[in-house]
């Protein structure tokens, strides 16, 4: 195991792991001395001693990467050749997947089913893709008849910020790095607090495919007025793309205006699924299911408010009960587990406290709503299923980021697009029905970034992804991330 690989693995026989930030190439720790601990959600166990970056270290690291930029190779190698380095991350990713699954296991307490087949999988195609897209994408050229030719280059922009949330830790964060380093950018990322492990070996990863120093630098700590916010204000980062939630966005925007910082967002969501009278039902019921239940239901994309036609809304009711009540929560390194465990206390008791204000409005909890008997430590919470509530209460319109849905019933076409736009999300929605033309009606009227139609979760890689209102600012995916990550140039020649 080489030195750095030491400097993350495990310190001793258990397993706590001891995480530095990653500045320049090098593994150093906080120039304060300062660390704090991360958790096993699913035991109470201490996981981690982290180094806890201040502003003088997210300093250190804007500098590393802005000499990577300007004196490094990395924005002006050939793209052949950046695309290579970019293809190797991704086998080392695939390499290590049993090693990166079961750290991701650990930090956030999902299912090590969950991220051996969909997290690392993802993350790896994240740097496929873009290393295969650069190498496909062409510029535009306006000819001015036959005076002039105007023709497109696209730069690198220079030192982006990445910040990532703690649901999806290397799924998201690669979705960021693989196109912002595809771009010819170098980068300082600072995942979340809760979950600083995969993005340290990301950077590990990076280094062993062959890239430049200074080009991925990874920090570790805290948002509000740390390290997070340190990031969002330098006057030498570019561009910002941050994933989380919507008020963290709003301070980001704020903090990043006084130097005019670019900005993308991938913020909250309050999904709905639609389910219509005319759906298979033996096929939409397992998506419904799935985007209330997946992954905890921390998702952003959760279909987290089932709206079910009034003619079978009883029989989806008991079903969806049924199908709630058969889900296996337990060890998250079971292979047999389902479902694991929610992020940490905190999060337990705001999830919690929704379900405890569904119960004063008068809501019936028709299963969960709590803690599994079975289960006396950890923040594993039973999934839940409420109906009774009006369209508009709280419990209906804000992120619970959990394993809740509220069901309600609707009548028309009409009503159950009023009711999937009454929230200040716009994110995804999923549409359920067998009449095409009901499908492409509904779609169109609903105000969001992503709807899928008898499907949910099925992402192509090259389709814009983003959320409408208080969900997002930009899209990333494709061409739409690498735009954010580029500057467009125009050359006009005269004739
Ligand atoms: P969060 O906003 O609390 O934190 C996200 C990241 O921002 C963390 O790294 C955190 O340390 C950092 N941060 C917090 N305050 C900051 C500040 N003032 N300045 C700079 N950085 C700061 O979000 P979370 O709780 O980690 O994640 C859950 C949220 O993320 C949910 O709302 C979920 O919907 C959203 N999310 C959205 C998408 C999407 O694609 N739209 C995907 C996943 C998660």
């Amino acid at each position: 195991m080489g030195t750095n690989q030491a400097r993350l693995a495990s310190s001793n026989t258990s397993t706590t792991f001891d995480v530095q930030l990653f500045i320049g190439g090098r593994w150093e720790k906080a120039v304060s001395g300062r660390t704090f601990d991360s958790f096993n959600p699913a035991t109470g166990e201490k996981l981690a001693t982290i180094q806890e970056a201040a502003p003088e270290d997210v300093d250190r690291a804007v500098r590393a990467a802005r000499r990577a930029f300007a004196e490094g190779p990395w924005p002006r190698m050939a793209v052949a050749e950046r695309s290579r380095i970019l293809n190797r991350i991704a086998e080392i990713i695939l390499q290590r997947k049993e090693e990166l699954a079961r750290l991701e296991t650990l930090d956030t307490g999902k299912s090590i089913r969950e991220s051996l087949e969909v997290d690392i999988p993802r993350a790896a195609h994240n740097f496929q893709f873009f290393a295969d897209f650069i190498k496909h994408s062409a510029s535009e050229c306006f000819p001015l008849d036959d005076r002039a030719l105007s023709y497109v280059v696209r730069q690198p922009v220079g030192v982006a910020a990445l910040i990532t949330p703690w649901n999806l830790p290397l799924y998201l964060t690669t979705w960021k790095v693989a196109p912002c380093l595809a771009a010819g950018n170098t980068c300082v990322v600072k995942p979340a607090e809760l979950t600083p492990l995969t993005a340290a070996r990301l950077a590990e990863i990076g280094q062993e495919a062959g890239l430049p120093p200074g080009v991925l630098n990874v920090i570790q700590g805290f948002g509000p007025e740390a390290a997070g916010e340190a990031l969002t204000r330098h006057p030498d980062v570019n561009l910002i793309s941050f994933t989380g939630e919507t008020t963290t966005g709003r301070a980001i925007m704020a903090a990043a205006a006084p130097t005019l910082k670019r900005l993308s967002f991938e913020l909250g969501g309050k999904g709905a699924a639609i389910l219509f009278a005319d759906a298979n039902l033996d096929e939409a019921l397992p998506i419904a299911q799935r985007a209330a239940f997946q992954n905890q239901g921390e998702v952003c994309l959760a279909g987290s408010r089932l709206l079910v036609e009034r003619s079978i809304f009883d029989e989806v009711l008991e079903r969806m009960t049924a199908a709630a009540k058969n889900i296996r929560l337990g060890d998250p390194l079971d292979p047999a587990t389902e479902m694991g465990s929610l992020i940490s206390e905190e999060h337990w008791q705001k999830v919690s406290g929704y379900v405890e204000l569904a119960r004063r409005e008068g809501a019936q909890i028709l299963c969960g709503g709590g803690r599994p008997p079975h289960l006396a430590r950890g923040n594993f919470f039973l999934p839940t299923v409420i109906a009774g509530l009006q369209p508009n209460s709280r419990v209906c319109r804000e992120e619970i980021f959990g394993p809740v849905v509220t069901v309600l019933p609707f009548r028309t076409d009409e009503e159950a697009v009023a009711i999937a736009n009454d929230t200040p999300y716009g994110l995804s929605a999923v549409v359920c029905t067998s009449n095409l033309q009901r499908a492409h009606h509904v779609a169109g009227q609903l105000e969001c970034g992503t709807v899928w139609i008898n499907c949910w979760l099925l992402r192509d890689l090259r389709a814009p992804f983003g959320g409408f209102k208080n969900s997002g600012m930009g899209r990333e995916g494709g061409q739409y991330s690498l735009d954010f990550f580029t500057e467009a140039k125009t050359v006009c020649v005269k004739l």
